[in-house]
């Protein structure tokens, strides 16, 4: 299976959530190495132990990355195969390895992947969006003003994006979403491959209505179309007036003509202040 006669570091995805989509090569694979680096030993014992794998583990995670890429690399330099893993679907994709796969290919031993499940491609094919062209982006900054700020350099970014979320900060992320990019279609994927998948497909606006959202998700938003260019907030000041006219307060008419339009709530709401300043 070796490229050259040198051992070989196996990048292998593993299930999103149903164990049945293991592959026999996963399973030979995970069954043959010295040693699989996983992110949480626990874990990956679930899986091995369901597959009656006895090989041995070594924890690979965000915060020993550096020292464990050297011990993974001293295995390799023995000629011991080694196995990356991490908690769900690819190792490297929103989870650690880069720094390791980089070790490897510098000091020349082989890599090789072990195809599997991919939550953003799962999603990505059932959302109903275009799939031509797509950007994965994976999770977005955690802080409020940093996700803002990503959002906005992917304004006018043509393809569908794909966001890894979690169930915590799902609420506000679409939210920002809405008020950055306008209301687009949008898709959720809930629980894929589990007892409870789901998928919410609408505009962001409708998006922003669920609440009580659990469990791991993939938030998936069409990319910027010709039809969604600027709008000038001028040019909707009239229609905020009517709804004003008709005893809305200004607020609510700012909210609904900035949704209809597309255009962020807060430009609109300041430049209509301005005008009538
Ligand atoms: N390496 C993984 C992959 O290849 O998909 C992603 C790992 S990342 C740390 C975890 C995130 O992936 C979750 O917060 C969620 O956004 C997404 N995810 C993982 N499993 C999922 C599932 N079964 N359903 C929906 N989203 C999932």
């Amino acid at each position: 299976m070796s490229l050259n006669n040198k051992a070989t570091l196996f990048l292998v995805a593993t299930p999103i959530g149903n164990l049945s989509e293991v592959s026999s090569r996963t399973l030979e694979v995970l069954n043959s190495v010295s040693v699989i680096a996983c992110e949480d030993t626990r874990n990956t014992l679930k899986l091995l132990s369901h597959f009656d794998i006895h090989t041995k583990m070594i924890t690979y995670h965000n915060f020993n990355e550096k020292d464990s890429t050297k011990g993974i690399i001293s295995l390799l330099e023995k000629g011991e195969d080694v196995a990356l893993v991490s908690d769900a679907g690819y190792p490297l994709i929103s989870d650690p390895g880069y720094i390791l796969v980089n070790e490897v290919i510098e000091k020349g031993f082989n890599i090789t992947t072990i195809s599997g499940p991919n939550a953003g491609i799962n999603a990505l094919v059932a959302s109903g969006l275009e799939t031509a062209h797509y950007l994965f982006y994976g999770f977005l900054n955690a802080k409020a003003s940093q996700a803002k700020k990503e959002l906005e350099e992917l304004k006018n970014f043509p393809y569908t994006l794909i966001f890894y979320e979690a169930p915590h900060r799902i609420e506000k992320t679409l939210k920002l979403a809405l008020d950055v990019l306008g209301d687009r279609k949008a898709c959720l994927a809930r629980e894929l491959t589990k007892l409870h998948e789901e998928y919410h497909r609408g505009k962001l606006s409708e998006l922003c209505e669920l609440r009580d959202l659990k469990g791991e998700m993939v938030l998936i938003i069409e990319g910027y179309k010709e039809e969604d260019k600027e709008v000038d907030p001028e040019d909707l000041f009239d229609e905020i007036d009517e709804l004003i006219d008709k005893g809305m307060k200004t607020k609510e008419a700012v909210k609904i003509i900035s949704e209809k339009n597309g255009i962020s709530k807060n430009t609109l709401y300041n430049a209509y202040l301005k005008k009538v300043d």
